[in-house]
């Protein structure tokens, strides 16, 4: 069986503990390095300027 790319619900917020990323600091779905950061509860939320994957970090 081929690998399948994952893909990922943008509309989601991932936890990074549970999908660390694949590169440090890059975008797990489009590979960016730009990103904009912002706090929501207390969380730091992370989100790719290229694609809007969001990730909690
Ligand atoms: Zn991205």
């Amino acid at each position: 069986m081929s690998e399948e790319k994952q893909e990922y619900d943008l509309n989601k917020i991932y936890e990074y503990e549970n999908l660390p990323d694949k590169k440090a600091g890059r975008c797990d779905n489009c590979d960016g390095v730009k990103f904009k950061n912002y706090v929501v509860n207390r969380k730091f939320i992370r989100t790719c300027i290229n694609c809007g994957m969001k990730k909690s970090i």
